[in-house]
């Protein structure tokens, strides 16, 4: 390895940027928590906290460990002084090509020549970020999951200009964060959308058409297949937005009418109702339980 990674550089501080910062920083690297947005550091601190109190409670890790893990996160609104240190980047600002894509033309300019600068895109072209900066062989998407420091998965993504090293690199600090990563080439919705959404898709296609309700389908799913989640509860906390942009990237790159978003699910984004971060999906989340949302409009058999 020409080069050793210490310093991170998380851009994005939302659901994803936090836990990414998190979990680097539990595992002893330091961390710039980087966003334009000062209301959105500010939060992510507080939900780090938050997870890192859990985590005590549980004896994952002990009160000494949270508090270097607190150590280890600055958080800063300047892409260019958070990430002129980095031997790392990982973005994960918005699932936006165009805010992307200038993101990745700053960091090039603004990181260090040998830093390797990943992203955490759900859907978007890794060779098509690579392509506007001049170090594609060190461009590289790394895919976690939501929760992040929960969640054991990483998706490696190699974009076509991605060299072996860069990806050795990758790899190997997954493991060092004791994920699970696992090497996918860079094509649409890469390995894990590509699957998942589709199966939601069609579950929201089975809403539409009537053939059984919310409660139904989850069902069928959770017991059947022995799914933690059922798919649309689990749509409802990924974001019904994101599972629309997902969709339609798996729509465009592929050209196939198999991957048409259900109007159902078209309707809900425009409809503003985009699941538990709107307090409203398919099921209802204001009173912080999880209640059925009863909308005679879907025709779910339980109304009728
Ligand atoms: P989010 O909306 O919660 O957070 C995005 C953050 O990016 C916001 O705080 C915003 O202020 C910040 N931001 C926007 N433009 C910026 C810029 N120019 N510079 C710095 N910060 C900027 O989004 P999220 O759900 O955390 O998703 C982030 C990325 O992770 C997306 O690419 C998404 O597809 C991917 N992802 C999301 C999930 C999920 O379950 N939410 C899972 C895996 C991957």
């Amino acid at each position: 390895m020409d080069h050793l990674i210490r310093n991170i550089a998380v851009l994005g501080s939302g659901t994803m940027g936090n836990g990414i910062a998190h979990t680097f920083a539990q595992f002893g690297y330091q961390v710039n928590l980087i966003d334009i947005n000062q209301a959105a550091l500010s939060k992510a601190l507080t939900t780090i906290h938050k997870n890192l109190d859990r985590q005590v409670a549980k004896e994952i890790i002990s009160e000494k460990q949270k508090e270097q893990t607190l150590a280890n996160i600055i958080c800063i609104d300047d892409l260019e002084k958070g990430v002129a240190n980095a031997d790392f980047v990982i973005e994960a600002a918005t699932e936006n090509t165009g805010l992307k894509l200038n993101i990745f033309k700053e960091l090039d300019k603004f990181a260090p020549k040998a830093a390797i600068l990943a992203s955490n895109t759900s859907s978007i072209s890794i060779t098509k970020i690579a392509s506007v900066t001049n170090r594609g062989e060190k461009v590289i998407g790394m895919h976690f999951m939501n929760p992040v420091p929960v969640m054991r998965l990483v998706e490696v993504i190699r974009g076509y200009a991605t060299s072996k090293e860069t990806t050795k690199m990758v790899m190997d600090l997954a493991t060092t964060l004791q994920k699970n990563p696992v090497m996918v080439n860079d094509y649409p919705g890469f390995v894990a959308n590509r699957i998942l959404m589709p199966m939601i898709n069609e579950a929201v296609y089975t809403l539409y058409e009537g053939v059984a309700g919310v409660t139904e389908i989850d069902t069928v799913m959770k017991l059947g297949m022995a799914h933690p989640m059922g798919p649309l509860q689990l749509a409802d906390f990924i974001g019904l937005d994101v599972c629309l942009a997902i969709l339609k990237v798996l729509y465009d790159g592929f050209g196939n009418q198999k991957y048409a978003p259900c109007p159902l699910l078209v309707n809900m984004v425009a409809a503003g109702k985009l699941g538990a971060k709107t307090g409203e999906g398919f099921y209802r989340y204001t009173t912080g339980s999880k209640a059925l949302v009863v909308a005679e409009k879907f025709k779910y058999p339980e109304t009728m």
